[in-house]
């Protein structure tokens, strides 16, 4: 049977990108040669977005579209078009063809190789402040020091993923969604696609700062419990250097001034209540761990199926 696509895009005022857009990214998937759906998602828009959208969906059948009742942000724009999603496989794109439809038949082309996730890389901004590209170089290079699971440098949520991969997404109801993230904490077969950004074909950019900001800290937040433990180490390790100091004084320091003592008993009790901090921050993180729900494992393939029916073992 052939193998189906769903494109997901997500879209918050874009009235005035919508008609481009769709021309160019309709054509991208018929180029490939499959069965697709577009699917819009319009999160909130207060403009002409919806009218557009639900236009095109009336007059072309491979258009759906889905209305959020408020802004939800981007990242659960692009969720809510993955849970309504059937294809085999699912590319994630932004409206604005900053993310080139041409891309998108190289895309094809890594998963029917047999990636699960093809993730566009980019390799040259064009048209973005100096500020975005330096904040989002510095952010990346961050959020890979601080996770525990290796996340691609300079990737967005431009990318495929096939339908396992997307039925695993379906697994994770996390709130604070760092889509790029849970990406790569699910592993898998994932590949690299380079592109070169281009600059917003109509519009200005949806994401504030604060918008911004609020990605960013889902991404560390989320992927790394070390900003709650850290502390702990910082406490341990200022609390033995003022015991240290003590020692010291009770030693060899009978001419030493009064406030010495003073200063590292303080000290000491600091780096007690920043180590108590920090064991409070891995009980924390365990909580977190368990409310987030994410699955235990994932499993990537299995092989010999027969040996899973009980019924060829008796
Ligand atoms: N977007 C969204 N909800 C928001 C903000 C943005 O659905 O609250 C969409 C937007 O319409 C676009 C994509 O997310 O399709 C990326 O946004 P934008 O291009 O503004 O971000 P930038 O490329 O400037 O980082
Ligand atoms: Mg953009």
């Amino acid at each position: 049977m052939q193998k189906t696509l769903s494109l997901v895009i997500p879209a918050y005022n874009e009235q005035a990108v919508i008609p481009e857009s769709f021309a160019q990214m309709d054509a991208a998937m018929r180029a490939t040669g499959c069965p697709y759906e577009i699917i819009y998602v319009d999160d909130g828009s207060g403009d002409d977005t919806w009218a557009r959208l639900s236009a095109l969906a009336a007059a072309h059948p491979q258009v759906r579209a889905l209305r959020f009742s408020r802004n939800f942000g981007h990242q659960l724009a692009v969720t809510a078009g993955m849970d309504a999603a059937v294809g085999d496989a699912i590319i994630i794109i932004d409206i604005d063809l900053q993310d080139p439809p041409a891309v998108i038949a190289e895309l094809v082309a890594a998963w029917e190789r047999g990636a699960d996730i093809a993730y566009g890389k980019r390799k040259k901004r064009e048209g973005e402040s100096l500020f975005k590209r330096f904040t989002a170089w510095c952010y990346y290079r961050l959020l890979g020091a601080m996770s525990a699971y290796p996340i691609p440098l300079d990737t967005g949520d431009f990318r495929l993923i096939s339908r396992a991969v997307a039925n695993d997404f379906l697994r994770m109801r996390e709130h604070d969604r760092f889509l790029r993230g849970m990406s790569a904490w699910m592993g898998y077969n994932a590949v690299p696609v380079e592109y070169v950004r281009q600059e917003r074909k109509a519009g200005s950019s949806k994401y504030t700062f604060k918008k911004m900001l609020r990605l960013a800290m889902a991404g560390i937040f989320g992927f790394s419990g070390r900003p709650l433990t850290a502390i702990g180490y910082v406490g341990a390790a200022v609390g033995i250097l003022s015991a240290a100091g003590l020692l010291a004084l009770a030693v060899g320091g009978a001419s030493a001034p009064g406030w010495l003592w003073a200063f590292f008993t303080l000290a000491l009790l600091l780096g007690v209540i920043m180590l108590a901090q920090g064991i409070q921050g891995a009980y924390l993180n365990r909580i977190y761990d368990e409310v987030r729900g994410r699955p235990l494992y994932i499993v990537r393939e299995t092989a010999g199926a027969q040996a899973a029916n009980k019924e060829t073992i008796l």
